[in-house]
């Protein structure tokens, strides 16, 4: 990424002069190798956008608004991050329609369930790739084929996923894919929507009016730097994926046999298997989780999601799953990633034990 903030500090929408070319070319050699990494058949279906939430916004007011009707539907589940839950909600308020569907305990979105939900109105699906909070996975390519074959476009926030477990738009039948570079140790500051442009061609408003950058698409200058070093982050967590989502899940079912079997009243929140290799939600009876992250600073944990922590409440998607609001003020979720071994596992899983014991204790429970 240094170069491109002193050396080759050209803007690449720049068309007259060296430095502009020197900075498209990087930006179009990053399209390519981000659009390769997702199975994009097309570099342009790559746009560029300042992270997920913009992504989603795009994705989902884009397709709203592309057409004439202010009366279409977005069916999504109770269970998305609010980057796409308060999109729908926003566009509820203008006249949409937003069907929201739930989840069974697990976390898991039931396809034929969601194939009940659409109607002649439906424009968009929007269903999350990995979860934020709880880490399942859902079922994208029967998703996918349903709205293949009902005619709706399908999108999904892949911020979770992208970089951790194979995304391919193609095989997975995604038209609007969101991800971005932080998720996976890349720039904060920088994402990407992946837009269809062929079978079928997707039509998008834009959010942002201007310059016509991104083909009309989104405009304003693109951030060099972070682009560059998204591309590189994404190849670097693809060069060594299957090995790290291996080594990641065996961290996590360790760190989850050490907690079952050294407490009682234990609980792993989402599905067993279909979830992410790095992610572990756990809910301890009996206790506040902020209590217990409190009293761990060394680590770093929290209650909820980053975007959503702090206000106290269980989350929406804890709610979702059926999980007792009691047991959710407990739970807390733990973010596995590249840095981690497994003397960290075990040191967190001691200090964990003796934590929720002393909490407990102190609490007569
Ligand atoms: C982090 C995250 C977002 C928000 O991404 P930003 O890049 O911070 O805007 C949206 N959706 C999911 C699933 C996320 O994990």
């Amino acid at each position: 990424m240094a170069p491109y903030w002193t050396r080759s500090f050209g803007n690449p929408a720049s068309a007259t002069h060296r430095y502009g070319w020197e900075a498209e070319a990087a930006v179009e050699d990053a399209r390519e190798r981000i659009a390769r990494a997702i199975g994009a058949a097309d570099p342009s279906e790559i746009v560029f956008t300042s992270g997920t939430t913009e992504s989603d916004n795009l994705a989902i007011q884009g397709v709203a608004r592309a057409g004439r009707a202010r009366d279409g539907a977005i069916a999504t589940t109770a269970i998305e991050h609010p980057a796409v839950l308060d999109t729908c909600r926003a566009l509820a308020g203008e006249g949409f329609e937003q069907g929201v569907l739930p989840v069974d305990p697990d976390g898991l979105v039931d396809p034929a369930a969601l194939e009940a939900m659409l109607g002649p109105r439906t424009l968009l699906v929007s269903v999350g790739a990995a979860n934020s909070e709880i880490g399942v996975l859902q079922p994208l390519e029967e998703i996918g084929e349903i709205c293949r074959r009902r005619g709706v476009a399908f999108h999904s926030d892949a911020a979770q996923a992208v970089g951790k477990i194979p995304i391919d738009v193609e095989r997975l039948g995604v038209d609007l894919l969101s991800f971005c570079a932080h998720k996976l140790y890349g720039p904060k500051g920088i994402g990407a929507l992946y837009v269809r442009r062929k079978r079928p061609r997707l039509r998008l408003a834009p959010l942002l009016h201007g310059g016509g950058h991104e083909r009309g698409r989104r405009s304003g200058t693109l951030p060099v730097p972070l682009i560059v070093g998204f591309a590189h982050a994404v190849e670097l967590c693809l060069e060594d994926q299957g090995a790290e989502a291996k080594r990641l899940a065996g961290l996590r079912d360790h760190l989850w046999e050490r907690l079952s079997g050294g407490l009682p009243g234990v609980r792993r929140n989402g599905h067993a298997l279909r979830r992410l290799p790095g992610n572990l939600h756990v809910a301890f009876e009996g206790v506040e989780a902020d209590a217990v992250i409190a009293s761990l600073r060394e680590f770093a944990l929290s209650a909820g999601s980053a975007c959503a922590s702090g206000s106290g409440e269980p989350s929406h998607v804890l709610r979702a799953i059926g999980l007792p609001d009691a047991l959710a003020r407990g739970a807390l979720r733990v973010g596995l990633g590249r840095a981690n071994t497994l003397d960290q596992i075990d040191r967190l899983a001691d200090r964990l034990i003796e934590e929720v014991g002393r909490l407990r204790e102190r609490h007569g429970a």
